[in-house]
């Protein structure tokens, strides 16, 4: 038993009062874990786009499934497969926050009935979860759980719909389930994968999302076959670990695709062979990779959250079996609209939370991965910055200069 299990804890966070506004560092408390929750202490965390779009804030109400008006309208996002029956949840404005979702950690202690983690236990905070026993965790084809799913609405904890953390009694809200952005935090159990204690949390740490969500939606989702082509609209962090995934699945050409030319270098070393900037053509970029690739590209993988380019992601694969992937996540009210004959042609389009893995059953496998060397992670970390300096994070994502900055909570 840890000193502080059953109390509340002061730590310092980072709270995003209103949105769009530079993250305050601030001593917050935190309440004990309750029934099926744990307390973990972060020591690194990663900020990804997600986080980014959430803290903005920038769009508002809630869009509801589609209406077919001749072309095809689909509402975003969850491995659909031209069905519609998910909301987005979007944007809404909820403050004070404390972001932050892609991290590593140590349990510090443990909620009533929780007999899967310890104090002391190494662990990866997910922000979808895996509670085990539903038909989505029992179905191998899904990841969406039907109790901890993705919620990005949400900003309370399940088990009392209160939040944990507060300021002089004032609630600050959650995020994911997992607000990572300070040195001690509450996630549900079935959100926390507990993995090998010899892992560097500095690099694993990019496993509790982009890096598995990219990789996932190429390798479980987009299944490129041995020599077939490959376009990633995207290349950040989850774009980048889709183009690996497609170089592991021995892909022939790998076509990245970006408005940033600065990411084309990078994009090498993640098995990436030509690149397109849809800047430095006259014509649409689907008509660009249709002429690179004999009539379209095999895979699409699309990491931008552009519904531009998710369109564009689906209309540049290859009639007869092309499959695109959407990964991006988009605004609240973009539609995704193209003509059905692009189906009728036999095209497929498909969604993806997280790459399809199940948190706590597949991510500690990724991390093995990672220790016996077979997936490399150090070249997704560019940069690295002590907790007091976390907005920087926020300036190199939004100047497009990072791929992951690594924040580390002891500095
Ligand atoms: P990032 O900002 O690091 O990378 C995004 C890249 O897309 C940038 O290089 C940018 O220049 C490029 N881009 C933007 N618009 C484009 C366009 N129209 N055409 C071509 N390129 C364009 O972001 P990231 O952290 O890698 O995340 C990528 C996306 O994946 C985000 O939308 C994020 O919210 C989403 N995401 C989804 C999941 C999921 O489970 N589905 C998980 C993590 C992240
Ligand atoms: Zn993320």
């Amino acid at each position: 038993m840890s000193s502080t299990a059953g109390q509340v804890i002061k730590c310092k966070a980072a709270v995003a009062w209103e949105a769009g506004k530079p993250l305050v560092i601030e001593e917050v408390e935190l309440a004990p874990p309750q029934a099926n929750e744990v307390r973990m202490k972060i020591l690194f965390t990663a900020l990804c786009h997600t986080d980014v779009y959430f803290w903005e804030a920038k769009i508002g109400k809630l869009s509801t499934c589609s209406n077919y008006t001749g072309a095809v309208e689909v509402v975003f996002i969850s491995q659909l497969k031209l069905k519609c029956s998910i909301i987005l949840q979007g944007q809404t404005p909820m403050f004070p926050r404390i972001f932050g979702h892609e991290a590593g950690g140590i349990v510090e202690s443990v909620g009533e009935g929780v007999t899967e983690l310890k104090p002391g236990d190494h662990v990866l905070p997910i922000f979808t979860g895996e509670c085990g026993k539903c038909s989505h965790c029992n179905s191998e084809e899904s990841n969406l759980c039907d109790t901890l799913r993705i919620n990005t609405e949400r900003g309370v904890l399940l088990n009392d719909g209160k939040t944990r953390f507060s300021k002089n009694g004032k609630p600050i809200y959650h995020f994911l389930g997992t607000s990572t952005f300070s040195e001690y935090t509450i996630a549900h159990v079935g959100c926390v994968a507990k993995i090998n204690p010899a892992a560097p949390l500095d690099k694993v740490c990019v496993l509790s999302c982009g890096v598995s969500t990219g990789m996932g939606a190429t390798l479980n989702v987009a299944k490129p076959k041995k020599g077939q082509s490959v376009a990633v609209f995207g290349l950040g962090a989850v774009g980048l670990a889709a183009c690996e995934g497609a170089r592991m699945a021995g892909a022939g050409k790998i076509i990245g695709v970006d408005l940033n030319p600065d990411r084309f270098n990078e994009a090498k070393k993640f098995g990436v062979t030509d690149f397109v900037n849809p800047k430095d053509h006259d014509k649409p970029v689907q008509e660009v990779i249709a002429e690179m690739t004999n009539g379209g590209v095999d895979r699409a993988v699309e990491c931008t959250g552009s519904f531009q380019a998710m369109i564009q992601a689906f209309e540049c694969v290859h009639d007869g079996w092309g499959v695109a992937v959407l990964v991006g996540v988009p605004n609240k009210d973009d539609a995704f609209k193209t003509h059905p004959l692009n189906f009728l042609n036999e095209r497929t389009l498909k969604g993806t939370f997280f790459g399809n893995y199940k948190p706590r059953t597949d991510i500690p496998s990724q991390v093995e991965k990672y220790m016996k060397k077979e997936l490399e992670l150090e070249k997704f970390i560019t940069h690295s910055v002590p907790f007091s300096e976390i907005n920087k994070a926020f300036d190199y994502m939004l100047k497009g200069e990072s791929i992951r900055c690594i924040i580390r909570m002891d500095a």
